[in-house]
């Protein structure tokens, strides 16, 4: 789906906007977007990397006592919202942390955000409480990604030519729209979006393949459940066609097809 009107330039150009992840430094200074003041803490502690809404990357920064993700001393670690992290003698949730930030991080992460909120779900509007049609047609998107998302990555040299590959298997880039000064690319974001909010994370140049691919699994994981949100029963490797074939979920009766 990539007009032709995009230029390389242009391209390796939107590769690099959507690799711009959140970057939050951690530490006593008071230069860092989470300022923790205690003694043990040193003065740039460590770093957080947001990739997804719920997936970061916690990097210590060669602190003097150390960062800890539950339990475990770690110099980089993906973690999630909920895990506990040690840092010098506190105890604290990434959530915690993230609710510490006093200003912006160093690299606002537009495009992530534009994503993020075009793939929100939209408002079941059926009358029957039951009924998850439209969540669970966009699950196809997810389970049809996720190898192929996979794929990409693994691939490591195609890594950064493959943006070309992921963003135009996840997203649409629909047109460039030329004005006075130049093209603009209009980027189209498909419906139903799947796994599309990992494109910042898979463009990023902040994380190593293997980190990518264990936030892909992750994310996989997250999101190919049952849309019912008093059930998320996991649908591991099942495929869409069989699960859209049993029509509705046996363990709380959400449907799914009609
Ligand atoms: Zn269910």
């Amino acid at each position: 789906m990539l007009s032709v009107s995009i230029n390389e330039g242009q391209f390796e150009q939107l590769i690099h906007d959507f690799g711009q992840l959140s970057v939050y430094t951690i530490g006593r200074g008071l230069d860092n977007q989470i300022v923790i003041s205690n003694g043990k803490i040193s003065g740039h502690h460590a770093r957080l990397i947001q990739c997804t809404p719920t997936s970061f990357i916690l990097e210590d920064l060669s602190s003097k006592n150390g960062s800890f993700v539950n339990g475990v001393r770690i110099t980089r670690k993906v973690v999630d919202k909920q895990d506990t992290l040690r840092l010098a003698d506190i105890d604290i949730t990434i959530e915690q942390l993230l609710s510490l930030l006093t200003v912006e991080p160093i690299v606002s992460a537009h495009s992530a955000k534009l994503i993020q909120e075009s793939i929100k779900t939209s408002p079941n509007t059926a009358v029957d409480a039951l009924d998850f049609t439209r969540p669970f047609a966009d699950l196809q998107h997810v389970f049809e990604q996720y190898p192929k998302l996979r794929r990409d990555c693994r691939s490591r040299e195609k890594m950064i030519r493959t943006g070309s590959v992921i963003l135009s298997s996840v997203i649409g880039i629909s047109a460039a729209l030329t004005t006075g000064g130049g093209s603009i690319p209009i980027i189209h974001l498909m419906s139903g979006a799947g796994l599309s909010m990992l494109i910042p994370t898979l463009c990023s140049t902040l994380l190593s393949t293997d980190e990518k691919m264990e936030i892909i699994d992750k994310e996989y994981r997250e999101q190919y459940r049952c849309p019912n949100p008093v059930c998320r029963d996991p649908f591991g490797t099942r495929e869409w066609e069989l699960l859209f074939q049993q029509k509705t979920c046996r363990r709380c009766q959400a449907i799914w097809a009609k």
